[in-house]
């Protein structure tokens, strides 16, 4: 019995009857899709050394398994801080030599790509680009894994679809990423899809992770949607940490603190747990 998403898009290379215990995606010795939860956290923007480096060693005590950290931010305002480019790079790269956590960083611009994949581990299609086709077939043949958010306004099947253009492009290590979708509620930033995570687990042989922090733009509901990814069904996490949120120059509003986030992944070993995963602190 073909379900809808099946039925109008038999035989893509997303589908699930294509690799049916599930694509393992895998980047600096981390595996994302296995039953290990994998969370990636760190700041939204890099913003110096000290804070990325005490980004990093907070959350790898705590658990983290990715760092996490823009150097090329996609902001609203073109008056925002846009990131630091490359030197945000190099100092990514500075931070996973010391700590030995691979590193996940945005590509904006199918100009950047060669650069981002010379310093990155896994190149993050952020949810403003997930239908820019020339920068999709770009980001396939730079020879890293993907990760893919879902775009802002974008359905499950173009959100898919977009995911096919990397995979038709020969690179097959590809994660999927629920953000949150435009609702009309203006007390969270969006609303979180949780419902996908299921459905797109069942369509598709792919990882799907959530990034809790984009999704509700709020720190104080992180901690309850994380656990609820989990609960979903979720391969993993993307979760904002900044040593001092209040100093952030992106997204303090919805970073957690290196308390909460470790005490968070201590709560996330239960619910893991609970749904047959594991996630070693
Ligand atoms: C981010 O992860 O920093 C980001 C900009 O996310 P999104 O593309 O989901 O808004
Ligand atoms: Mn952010």
């Amino acid at each position: 019995m073909k379900n809808a998403v099946q039925a109008i898009m038999p035989e893509k290379l997303f589908s699930r009857e294509r690799v049916a215990e599930g694509t393992l995606v895998r980047a600096g010795g981390v595996t994302i899709g296995g039953r290990e939860i994998v969370v990636m956290a760190g700041p939204c923007a890099v913003e110096d050394r000290e804070q990325l480096l005490g980004a990093a060693q907070a959350v790898k005590n705590a658990g983290a398994a990715v760092l996490r950290g823009g150097a090329f931010k996609p902001r609203t305002s073109p008056y925002s801080f846009q990131g630091l480019g490359e030197e945000g790079l190099k100092m990514l790269a500075e931070v996973r030599d010391i700590t030995g956590l691979p590193v996940i960083t945005e590509v904006m611009d199918p100009r950047q790509v060669v650069l981002v994949a010379d310093y990155a581990d896994i190149l993050q299609i952020g949810t403003r680009n997930m239908q820019n086709y020339t920068l999709l077939r770009e980001v396939a043949g730079a020879g890293k894994p993907v990760l893919l958010k879902r775009g802002q306004s974008a359905t499950i099947e173009e959100w898919l679809l977009a995911a096919e253009y990397i995979l038709a492009a020969g690179n097959s290590q590809v994660i999927l990423c629920e953000r949150g979708i435009r609702g009309f509620d203006p007390i969270l930033r969006n609303t979180l899809d949780l419902a996908s995570v299921a459905v797109v687990k069942q369509m598709t042989h792919l990882p799907v992770i959530v990034d809790p922090s984009h999704a509700v733009g709020k720190w104080h509901y992180v901690p309850a949607m994380a656990r609820a990814a989990v609960a979903a069904g979720a391969d993993g996490l993307l979760i904002e940490v900044h040593p001092c949120p209040e100093r952030a120059l992106c997204d303090g509003q919805q970073s957690l603190t290196p308390e909460h986030f470790a005490l968070l992944m201590g709560q996330l070993q239960h619910v893991a747990r609970a749904v047959g995963r594991t996630l070693s602190l």
